[in-house]
């Protein structure tokens, strides 16, 4: 509890400053005089990038990419393409969603999802692949229990991934690889405010179940206000009064697992501002990452792959002044 007090403090005073100012830039872009709550997710005044070609031919995008990222990566999407572990093309009556899982018996990661034509379709090559990838190293150890990895590793897999993975998206968005990038840059950044207030808020309202409804609504809009300050809802009376937080079902269905989510994009954002001065280095990094998977605890695994303590003061500000540097 007090380690997840201090992320947030540096949340709110390293990170937030940060985050407005990609929400400042995309405002630019956009050409609005103001953000307004609508604008949310929109990063493009012609519209977020979308991936050109089908299913068949992003798969094989996804191939060429990892064939030439590293050896070991390449060998994985060749044993996942060529043995149809893919099961990403939509159908009528198909379960919604995306994940990858693991078969014991076949040493084998599968991948899960429904291509929609949005850059979703993309994540499922960086995102789910980076899961996968890690699912597939991992199977070399000969020690079952080294994979029951907990939550905040895996996403630091997979949301590490996708930083990796950018070089290629010219592949998957053509001429709009740049855009691409741009937003998932800017999405990656904005979402650890997001979920750390996702989090301190679950915290406030379970420690107090004597919150009436509106007392509830009005602690989520506090935190609003410090979390995500640009925000204006002034036409919304719903979200203007504290409603916003009933469509993250994780509140209800799976409360206090959503820091993860921030801790994990932490690490891939050290992941991001350290590729930019030197991949390779970075990518050995992550390569051990994956490797050590849960032979030790979360927070030694990171001294053992040259990553920075997210809880440890600083972390955050150091990861700003790396991004900073960039943009
Ligand atoms: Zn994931």
């Amino acid at each position: 509890m007090e380690e997840k007090r201090a992320f947030r403090e540096q949340v709110k005073r390293d990170f937030v400053p940060f985050a407005e100012k990609l929400h400042e830039r995309r405002r630019v872009r956009l050409g609005l005089d103001h953000l307004h709550f609508e604008d949310e997710g929109v990063y493009f005044a012609g519209g977020n990038p979308k991936p050109v070609g089908d299913p068949a031919q992003i798969l094989e995008a996804g191939r060429g990419m990892y064939n030439e990222l590293s050896p070991e990566t390449g060998k994985f999407m060749n044993f996942m393409c060529d043995n149809e572990l893919f099961d990403v093309i939509g159908r009528k009556t198909k379960k919604t969603g995306g994940y990858m899982t693991y078969l014991p018996d076949y040493k084998s990661p599968f991948i899960f999802a429904n291509f929609n034509g949005t850059s979703g379709d993309a994540d499922v090559i960086t995102h789910e692949c980076g899961h996968a990838f890690q699912g597939w190293i991992a199977a070399q150890d000969p020690i079952r229990e080294h994979a029951d990895i907990t939550m905040e590793t895996a996403e630091t897999h997979s949301m590490s991934m996708e930083f990796f993975t950018q070089p290629w998206m010219d592949r998957f968005f053509g001429d709009r690889a740049k855009d691409y990038s741009e937003m998932h840059f800017e999405d990656s950044c904005i979402f650890i405010p997001y979920g750390t207030m996702v989090d301190e808020f679950q915290d406030i309202i379970y420690d107090d179940p004597s919150l009436s409804p509106k007392a509830r609504n009005q602690v989520w809009r506090d935190l609003e206000r410090q979390y995500k300050p640009h925000l204006d809802y002034s036409g919304n009376e719903y979200y203007e009064d504290g409603c916003f937080w009933q469509r993250q079902h994780h509140i209800y269905d799976c409360p206090l697992y959503y820091i993860d989510y921030c801790i994990a994009q932490t690490n891939a954002l050290q992941y991001k501002a350290w590729m930019d001065c030197d991949y390779r280095q970075a990518w050995e990094s992550y390569l051990k990452l994956c490797r050590l998977s849960a032979s030790d605890f979360f927070t030694s695994l990171l001294v053992q792959v040259g990553l920075n303590n997210p809880f440890e003061d600083g972390c955050l500000r150091e990861v700003v002044k790396g991004l900073e540097a960039k943009i």
